[in-house]
């Protein structure tokens, strides 16, 4: 999974909440592989991505000029899933 920093899930808790949330499911026992994506803006006037702390506002870090355009952050998504076939007597 590809999870942003500014999707509305916080990281650490659905990495702990895993195990609970899939116990008696078809997922019971899966590994849960989830990776942190920081946010990142573009500048116009830097003309750059730069990266932005969690809760910055959506500013340049560099220049501090405002900017909207979010580049990545929001991401909450399925990324890859692998499945194990059942062994076949
Ligand atoms: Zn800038």
């Amino acid at each position: 999974m590809r999870v942003g920093d500014r999707s509305g899930v916080v990281y650490d808790s659905l990495i702990a909440a895993w195990p609970v949330a899939s116990a008696s499911t078809q997922c019971e026992g899966a590994e849960l592989d989830a990776e942190l994506i920081v946010s990142t803006v573009y500048c116009p006037t830097c003309e750059a991505e730069h990266e932005i702390d969690e809760f910055y506002a959506l500013t340049c870090p560099v220049c501090g000029t405002p900017t909207a355009d979010l580049r990545q952050g929001r991401e909450f998504e399925i990324s890859s899933i692998e499945v194990e076939a059942e062994g076949r007597n």
